[in-house]
């Protein structure tokens, strides 16, 4: 039984809001590294029922947004983003000073008792209401797995006008790429890692899929051997993708990421082929057999000020086919630094984004958008760091040399000889430095340090000469970021409304 006055607490959050894209490395978009772990975890799993005299208060650092006449969309630093309907956010406010189920009946009394219960309960689950006492947040910045960029070729058949690498007729051979399998699997058991996951990358992957194959079969070999998960993914720019190389990647559980950076010329101004031609159509073809055999390919897009105009129409036909994408802001490099109009000019990018989200909201899509839309950011899980480098990233190139960062290919600080090459990245303190949100000036006080981190680091430093401040993209993102957690909220009350009520 429901008060008709007051209407059923509505409290609705998603179990998959962590989604992200592959390739994306699970925090971090393109072919950056990363691995996030939850941050704040409460220590306890707590049975609401009746007589209960605990009490219970409103989660510090929540914030509401209004959606529409009906619901509100609630986000914080230590619970999941979650909709409430007026009655939800009402009953939420009971618990702005400390109280108890038996405070709250009292004072809900048109309530019946077991709906109310199930409310508070949910309110509980959601994160937004956590114990008066006993209850701490915990910081848990050890990553499950550990990423490993295998630079199979440096050579490339496009010639991206953001591309940092010089395409030298280079591969990896069979040898050097065991061993940096062997390396990366050495750190994870040394590391206590549960999971490796193997980036096959260049310039383009595709142009050695036989390497592909026997390097992903020997991965699995030793996963077996060493009882460390593996995860592998595929980097491509999508021009040589065949039925074959799909039934290949479907073989070895590979995942594959496609970069599609718009939709015809927006494309092709800045991802052409080597002697200047066009590369859409291939890609696109490219996109289609994967698709049509069975594997969706994420899509990654470089955002850069020549394309951004061009980002609603890329996300429409996205949406149409339902394919994960991940929208990444272009970084600046020694090579591409010639060409300004790549540069974002922050309300030029902030129109294009903000275009893009309107097409979003008209095709809201099943999955969360929260750790893929914007750029670095994560707005599904809280961590302290952009990415993984320097923690949990390792990158291989081509001779086996290791690397700390794929845009620093050249400054390399360790090689598959070591023992433990991680723990060599990990002290060195002479290269990219990927310090924690809260050593950022700027940054400590941000209502979204958590989910933001500050950027990528290497980015921060090209603009500033420091990594200790916030990120030159800083402006977007705040702009940004309401609009994210209001989509997601808009796509909570289209595909979870109908099962959320108690
Ligand atoms: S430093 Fe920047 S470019 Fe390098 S992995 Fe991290 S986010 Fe990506
Ligand atoms: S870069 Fe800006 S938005 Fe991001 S955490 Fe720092 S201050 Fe906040």
């Amino acid at each position: 039984m429901i008060s008709k006055k007051i209407g059923q607490p509505q409290i609705i959050v998603s179990l998959d809001s962590s989604y992200t894209p592959v390739g994306q490395c699970d925090c971090d978009g393109g072919d950056c590294a990363c691995d996030v772990s939850p941050l704040a975890t409460l220590t306890s799993d707590i049975q609401f029922s009746p007589g209960m005299l605990e009490n219970f208060v409103r989660v510090p650092n929540s914030q509401i947004m209004n959606l529409d006449d009906t619901y509100s969309v609630c986000y914080g630093t230590y619970h999941q983003v979650t909709v409430l309907n007026q009655s939800a956010r009402d009953l939420l406010n009971l618990f702005s000073n400390p109280c108890n189920l038996n405070d709250i009946a009292l004072r809900k009394s048109d309530f019946d008792a077991k709906d109310l219960q199930t409310a508070i309960q949910k309110l509980y689950q959601a994160g937004l209401i956590v114990p008066q006492k006993n209850c701490s947040f915990n910081l848990n910045e050890t990553p499950e797995t550990l990423t490993a960029w295998l630079h199979i070729t440096d050579r490339c058949n496009l010639r991206c006008d953001y591309c940092y690498l010089p395409h030298l007729p280079s591969d990896m051979s069979i040898e050097t790429g065991k061993a940096a399998i062997e390396s990366t699997f050495r750190s994870a058991s040394l590391n206590h890692y549960r999971r490796v996951r193997l980036k096959y990358a260049g310039g383009e992957a595709l142009l050695c899929p036989n390497v592909i194959q026997e390097l992903h079969l020997y991965a699995q070999s030793v996963s077996e051997a060493t009882n460390i998960l593996l995860d592998g993914v595929v980097l491509s720019n999508g021009t040589l993708i065949k039925p074959e190389i799909i039934e290949m990647l479907q073989k070895l559980n590979l995942r594959l990421m496609i970069s599609l950076d718009g939709l015809s010329n927006f494309h092709n101004m800045q991802r052409a082929y080597a002697g200047g031609k066009n590369s859409f159509a291939d890609v696109e073809r490219g996109i289609k057999i994967a698709v049509e055999n069975g594997l969706i390919p994420d899509i990654s897009i470089t955002v850069t000020g020549r394309n951004a105009s061009g980002l609603a129409n890329l996300i429409e036909w996205l949406l149409e086919d339902d394919l994960p994408f991940s929208l990444n802001f272009y970084r600046e490099n020694e090579l591409s630094a010639t060409y300004a109009d790549l540069q974002l000019e922050e309300s030029q990018l902030i129109t294009g984004m903000l275009a893009a989200f309107k097409v979003i909201e008209r095709k809201l899509p099943h999955r969360s958008l929260l750790g893929s839309l914007i750029d670095r950011t994560n707005l599904a899980s809280l961590h302290k760091r952009t990415c993984g480098v320097g923690q949990s990233y390792l990158v291989f190139d081509d001779k086996g040399q290791i690397a700390k960062c794929q845009m620093q290919l050249h400054k390399t600080v360790s090689s598959v000889d070591i023992l433990d090459p991680l723990k060599v990245v990990r002290q060195d303190k002479t290269g990219i430095q990927n310090l924690s949100v809260e050593d950022k000036e700027g940054c400590r006080t941000c209502e979204w340090k958590y989910w933001c981190t500050g950027g990528c680091p290497l980015a921060t430093f090209k603009a500033t000469g420091r990594y200790d401040i916030q990120s030159p993209n800083c402006n977007i993102y705040k702009a940004l970021y309401p609009e994210a957690i209001r989509l997601e909220g808009l796509r909570l009350i289209k595909y979870y409304q109908a099962t959320s009520t108690n």
